[in-house]
């Protein structure tokens, strides 16, 4: 920090707010924002799964299907797990009281499940955050969040002195919050109905990788992170309600082989190049064949696949494609999800109660 910027902080960090309770830095714009947000969402006794993001780290799809983040929201609580590139932008976009988010739980340091964190920490401070932003993490997560700290320090400063000090500069930038590491489910946070454990999975060379297990009243939902099919996700996965996996499609890359196999003028060493890279990407994601006969195994009630690889268009087709022969493995159903779509869980002490919303059909019944 030069002596320039450490005496404007002071400064900032002197002038206390003429109003201890926090507000908009910009109230004409916020009666704007206020309209499009459904803040009933934050006092209604249902758990609420938004999925912000289905997409992976492929560019030219991502008009589509953004990067990694699932959104997931009680009348006591609204945080992330991952925090894509756009995480932002799409849950302003669903209306979503995204300024109450004070929490991300991320399952490992790839881009595509993270390009998005300092954004939403950033957004929800300026837009009426009033607790610290807390950034669960496995290893790593001390050097990510301090790093996104001091490059949003500047600016973080200049919103702050902007605001006429009513942001509150203390808590504008990311808590870190080092989690455990085990194989078997451990709990990392607790609040009202929500408990929230942690286990390994297997995204080598990538490491640590974590999923999460959720427990809700009586509902069971797991939710992969990036891995390929491993004990520790078979294990946690066993009899739940709800898994949320990440997915390769083993039908299409079939189809691909076939196609470039097929063409005379391939020389043998593309083609050895293809099928590695292929394989490489197989050694590290959830094959759709191994994923059905693990979810079968373990008892899923319901599968919901996400970050798919490929990223596919969102037509009934492309989805057929994706999961073709799934259902000779798995007999539950199985659900290829697109952004902006969400899962409404409730429990009445007599089991969990499931709905599945469609983001497209829920345009097309409002046009
Ligand atoms: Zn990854
Ligand atoms: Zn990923």
């Amino acid at each position: 920090m030069t002596p320039f910027n450490f005496i404007f902080l002071t400064f900032a960090l002197c002038v206390k707010p003429a109003n201890a309770e926090m507000q908009s830095a910009h109230p004409i714009m916020s009666q704007e924002y206020e309209k499009k947000v459904d803040y009933s969402l934050l006092k209604d006794d249902k758990l609420r799964i938004y999925f912000c993001g289905t997409g992976n780290p492929q560019l030219t799809m991502q008009d589509i299907r953004k990067p990694a983040c699932l959104a997931i929201l009680t009348k006591d609580d609204f945080f992330v797990i991952d925090a894509g590139e756009g995480t932002s932008q799409t849950l302003a976009a669903l209306g979503l009281p995204y300024a109450s988010i004070d929490k991300a739980f991320m399952t490992h340091w790839h881009s595509d499940h993270m390009a998005g964190l300092a954004a939403l920490i950033n957004n929800t401070w300026k837009d009426g955050r009033k607790t610290p932003f807390l950034v669960y993490g496995p290893y790593g997560v001390e050097q990510v969040v301090n790093g996104l700290n001091q490059a949003y320090s500047l600016d973080n400063l200049y919103r702050g002195i902007n605001s006429s000090n009513v942001l509150d500069l203390s808590i504008g930038g990311g808590v870190p919050k080092l989690i455990d590491q085990k194989e078997v489910p451990t709990k990392v946070y607790e609040k009202g109905n929500i408990e929230l454990s942690a286990f390994v999975v297997d995204h080598a060379p990538v490491y640590p990788a974590v999923g999460y297990s959720l427990k809700y009243k009586d509902c069971h939902i797991v939710i992969s992170g990036d891995t390929k099919v491993v004990e520790t996700l078979a294990d946690a996965s066993k009899s739940a309600d709800v898994l949320i996996n990440e997915a390769l499609s083993d039908a299409i890359i079939e189809e691909s082989i076939a196609k470039f196999k097929a063409k005379p003028d391939v020389p043998e060493a593309t083609e050895q190049l293809d099928i590695s890279i292929t394989e490489d990407l197989e050694s590290y994601h959830s094959g759709t064949y191994a994923l059905a006969k693990m979810a079968e195994k373990a008892k899923v009630k319901k599968l919901f696949l996400t970050h798919l690889v490929p990223a596919i268009f969102n037509t009934t087709e492309d989805k057929a494609r994706f999961t073709k022969n799934m259902d000779q493995y798995y007999k539950g159903p199985i659900t290829v999800v697109d952004d902006g779509d969400s899962l409404v869980i409730e429990s009445d002490g007599k089991g969990c109660k499931v709905q599945y919303i469609s983001s497209q059909k829920l345009s097309e019944s409002k046009s």
